[in-house]
């Protein structure tokens, strides 16, 4: 049987796939992340994210975060604003493209950049994934855990 080009591929280089990738690359995976965009692509975005998140990972985000905001207003036209203060200040904010690349670069995995996914093809002994010219082979089905992991990643 064809040994697979790769145990996941993840489609999309935002953070939710550099995250995605990095545990998975540290669960001993070999990841692709295919990236329809060239990389660093700009992300419209607050890029608001609460420490607890950034404390998930073994990385010193010091340098990326370009504020840490002591309130937050809540606004709707021309209506009274409300501020609710956040004095331990718990949400920082980064650049998105900085911060997705920043993440991606220690995930440990392979980008294919400038390239979409298009298929994904589950047929009786593999399961391929299409990304531009090539058609990379994830899973033999002899394993079923592969295939179960595969279709979280693919659901959620
Ligand atoms: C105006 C605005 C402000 C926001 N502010 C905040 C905020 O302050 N804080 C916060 O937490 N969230 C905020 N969000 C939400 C946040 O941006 C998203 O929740 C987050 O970007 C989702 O991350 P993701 O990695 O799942 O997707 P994305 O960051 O959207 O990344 C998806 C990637 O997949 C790629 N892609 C898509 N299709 C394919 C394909 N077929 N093949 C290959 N690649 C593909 C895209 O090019 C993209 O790079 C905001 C959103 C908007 C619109």
């Amino acid at each position: 049987m064809t040994r697979p080009d790769f145990d996941v591929i993840v489609a999309g280089a935002g953070a939710g796939g550099a995250a995605a990738a990095y545990y998975l690359g540290q669960a001993g995976l070999r990841v692709l992340v295919v990236e329809k965009a060239r990389l660093p692509r700009y992300k419209p975005c607050g890029g608001a994210i609460p420490r607890p998140t950034l404390a998930r990972f073994p990385f010193d985000f010091t340098n990326l975060i370009s504020a840490a905001p002591t309130a937050v207003r809540f606004t709707f036209s021309n209506l009274p604003y409300v501020d609710l203060p956040l004095p331990d200040r718990p949400i920082v904010n980064v650049q998105r493209s900085q911060f997705d690349a920043f993440l991606l670069a220690r995930s440990g995995a392979e980008v294919l950049e400038g390239v979409a996914v298009s298929d994904v093809a589950e047929g009786v002994s593999q399961v391929r994934v299409r990304a531009g010219e090539r058609s990379l082979i994830i899973f033999n089905l002899d394993n079923q855990l592969k295939i179960f992991i595969f279709r979280i990643i693919i659901r959620y």
